[in-house]
C-alpha cells in the first residue's frame, strides 16, 4: 500500500505548465514536526510521515510511488512591475491528494532545491522561514481564514548561505492549488489563448465547481475570485493581518493566502503598519491592502479579455463590471466581520462614525489591536469573568467616551448579552502569532537547537479563541525591548 496515495491533475495539464523536476536530496533529513490532523485529512498516517520514511520524502530524498514532481511556470507583478519570467525557483510540487471528503489538495514541498526557473537562487530555504510559514499558515488555519497549510517540517542537515550560515529546511506546504493569478499572465502575455482557456476550466473544475457550465466560464471564474479575495482580505483586516508582498504571483485563485515571508499581524494598531523590510514606499501597508488586492484582480481580468467576449469592447466592459464589484464586496464582508467584533447583529449607516472614531483612538492611543476588540468582548457582558484578559491587557481611559457611546448603541440592538459575548469571543482571538513570539521561537531553534518554543506556539496558535490565564504570556502584547518592527523574506 502507498502511504500517500496521488492524484496529479496538474501534471497531465499540457508540458508547457510546468516542468518535470525531482527534488534535490539533502545530506541529513532530521523531523521537526508533523501536522498530524492534517495529515489525517489526507488520509497520510501521521506515525509514517514522522519515520525516517516519511521525513525522507518531505526531504526530497525519497520520491514516493504515485508522485509526480514538477515546477510550476508563472509570471507576476511584483512591487507594481511586471516580471515576465517566475516559477517555482525553490519549491517543488510532488503531486496531489484527495482528502476524506474527496478534496483534492496540492503537496509541495518547499526548499527542495534547483529548478529551471531558480534564476541565481539556490532553491533551498533556512530553517527561519520553514518555521514562519508553518506557524503563521497554521495560525490563520485555526482563525478561520482560507490558507495555504504545513503538513510537516524537516530540517536538511546541510547550510544555506544568506548574510550568514544558516541551518536548512524544508517545508511540506498543502494548498487547494498553487495557481495564482500569475500564471495566467504568463500565458496572457504571451497571447497563448489555448492556454488560458485551459486554465480557466482546470480552476473553474477544481474551485468553482458550482460555476462549470456557466454560459461565460471566463467571467464565472473571475467573479468567483473576486467574491473569495473579498473575503479573505477583509478577513486579513479583521485580524490586523498585514501580508506583506502581495504580488500578484502571491495571490491564488482559490482565494487562499499564501507566501508567509514578510507577513506579520499588528501589535499596537495603525494603518499605515508596514514590516516588510524590502516595502520601502509601503506598497503593501495594513490600510491599502483592499485596494491592491482590487488592483491584483484588476490583471487577473485583463488575462481574462480574450475569452470574456468575442468583441473587444463587450469583453472590455465585462471585466469591468467584475472587477468594480470588488470594493463594495470588501466592504460588505468588512461591515459583517467588524459588526461581529462590536458585538452588533449589522452594521448601520450610523455606526460607520462609531468604527471610524473607534480605529483613530486606537491609532492615537497605539492600542494592540487584538487584545483592543478582546477586551471589547470582556466587556460587553458581566458574566464570564473566566475568560477575562483584565489582567494582560486593560482598555486606556481616552476610550471611555467612546465606550460609552458604543454601550448604547448595544442596548439598542436585540441580542441576548450571553450569545452576545460568545459571538464577539469567537469574532475576535486572543492567541495570535505575534512578531517576537515567532522571533523567540526561530531563535531557540536557529540557535540552540530548541525546539520547545516553536512546538508550544504551534499548539497555543491552534486554539486562538479560547483564553486561559495560564498562557497569559502568550497573549500579551510585547515588552518594549521585544518590539519586533521590521520582518525579511528571508528567503
Ligand atoms: P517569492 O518570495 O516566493 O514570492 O519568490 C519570488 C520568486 O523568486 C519566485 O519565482 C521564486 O521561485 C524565486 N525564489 C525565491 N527564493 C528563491 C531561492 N532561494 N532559490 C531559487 N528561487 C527563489
Ligand atoms: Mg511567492
Amino acid at each position: 500500500m502507498n502511504a500517500i496515495v496521488f492524484d496529479n491533475s496538474y501534471a497531465r495539464l499540457p508540458e508547457k505548465f510546468y516542468t518535470r523536476q525531482r527534488p534535490d536530496p539533502v545530506k541529513a533529513p532530521s523531523g521537526i514536526r508533523v501536522n498530524r490532523p492534517l495529515a489525517q485529512q489526507l488520509g497520510i498516517e501521521p506515525r509514517w510521515l514522522a519515520s525516517p520514511e516519511g521525513v525522507a520524502v518531505v526531504a526530497g530524498n525519497q520520491v514516493p510511488a504515485g508522485a509526480d514532481p514538477i515546477a510550476t511556470v508563472y509570471a507576476g507583478h511584483q512591487f507594481g512591475s511586471y516580471n515576465p519570467q517566475l516559477g517555482d525557483g525553490r519549491a517543488i510540487l510532488l503531486g496531489e491528494v484527495l482528502d476524506q471528503q474527496g478534496r483534492r489538495f496540492d503537496l509541495q514541498l518547499k526548499g527542495a532545491g534547483r529548478t529551471p526557473y531558480s534564476r541565481g537562487g539556490d532553491g533551498r530555504s533556512p530553517l527561519g522561514p520553514v518555521l514562519r510559514e508553518y506557524l503563521v499558515s497554521e495560525a490563520m488555519h485555526a482563525l478561520g481564514v482560507p490558507t495555504t497549510r504545513a503538513l510537516a517540517a524537516v530540517t536538511t542537515g546541510e547550510r544555506v548561505v544568506r548574510e550568514e550560515l544558516l541551518p536548512g529546511a524544508v517545508l511540506a506546504r498543502v494548498a487547494r492549488s498553487h495557481v495564482r493569478i500569475g500564471t495566467f499572465q504568463f500565458f496572457a502575455a504571451r497571447g497563448d489563448v489555448d492556454a488560458l482557456q485551459v486554465l480557466v476550466e482546470h480552476v473553474l473544475a477544481r474551485h468553482y465547481p458550482d460555476r462549470v457550465g456557466a454560459d461565460n466560464p471566463a467571467l464565472a471564474l473571475l467573479q468567483g475570485v473576486i467574491e473569495r479575495q473579498a473575503r479573505t482580505v477583509a478577513q486579513w483586516q479583521l485580524l490586523g493581518f498585514i501580508h506583506g508582498v502581495m504580488n500578484t504571483d502571491n495571490m491564488l485563485l482559490s482565494g487562499e493566502t499564501i507566501d508567509y515571508g514578510p507577513c506579520a499581524f499588528m501589535d499596537d494598531f495603525h494603518p499605515d503598519r508596514v514590516f516588510s523590510s524590502i516595502d520601502q514606499g509601503g506598497r503593501y501597508a495594513y490600510r491599502n491592502q483592499p485596494g491592491i488586492a482590487h488592483w491584483n484582480l484588476a490583471c487577473l481580468a485583463q488575462t481574462l479579455i480574450p475569452l470574456l467576449h468575442e468583441d473587444g469592447a463587450q469583453a472590455l466592459a465585462l471585466a469591468q463590471e467584475a472587477v468594480d464589484t470588488f470594493p463594495a464586496q470588501f466592504q460588505q464582508a468588512h461591515n459583517r466581520g467588524m459588526a461581529r467584533k462590536l458585538g452588533l447583529g449589522e452594521l448601520t449607516g450610523q455606526d460607520t462614525a462609531l468604527v471610524e472614531d473607534l480605529f483613530q483612538i486606537m491609532a492615537e492611543q497605539r492600542c494592540d489591536f487584538t487584545l483592543t476588540f478582546r477586551r471589547l468582548a470582556d466587556l460587553s457582558h458581566s458574566g464570564a469573568a473566566a475568560n477575562d484578559i483584565r489582567a494582560v491587557h486593560e482598555l486606556p481611559d481616552a476610550l471611555l467616551p467612546w465606550l460609552a457611546r458604543w454601550r448604547v448603541r448595544l442596548a439598542a440592538d436585540p441580542a441576548d448579552t450571553a450569545s452576545r459575548q460568545a459571538d464577539m469571543y469567537a469574532a475576535s482571538p486572543v492567541f495570535i502569532p505575534r512578531n517576537h513570539l515567532v522571533a523567540q521561537a526561530i531563535d531557540a531553534a536557529q540557535d540552540r537547537c530548541d525546539y520547545a518554543p516553536f512546538n508550544e506556539l504551534v499548539d497555543v496558535l491552534a486554539r486562538p479563541w479560547s483564553y486561559d490565564p495560564k498562557l497569559a504570556r502568550y497573549a500579551r502584547p510585547p515588552a518594549p525591548g521585544e518590539v519586533v518592527r521590521q520582518t525579511f523574506c528571508g528567503t
